[in-house]
C-alpha cells in the first residue's frame, strides 16, 4: 500500500485521531511509511474521513 498526501491538508488532526501510528499532524500531515504494513484498514478509514480528501491510498 502506498499513501501520499495532496496539496490541501488543513491540518485538522481527523486522519491521527484514527491512525495514530501513520499519520502525524503538526502544522501539516507526515506519513509514516514505515508503519502502514499492518495498519491498512485504519490507513484507508483516515483517508475516507479526511475533510478535505488530500489522503491518497493507492493499493
Ligand atoms: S484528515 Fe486530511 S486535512 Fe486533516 S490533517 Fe489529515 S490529511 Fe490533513
Amino acid at each position: 500500500m502506498k499513501v501520499t498526501i495532496e496539496e490541501g491538508c488543513i491540518g485538522c488532526g481527523a486522519c491521527e485521531a484514527i491512525c495514530e501510528a501513520v499519520f502525524h499532524v503538526e502544522d501539516l500531515v507526515s506519513v509514516d511509511e514505515a508503519n502502514i504494513a499492518g495498519n491498512e484498514d485504519a490507513v484507508k478509514e483516515a483517508a475516507e474521513g479526511c475533510p478535505v480528501s488530500v489522503i491518497v491510498v493507492e493499493e
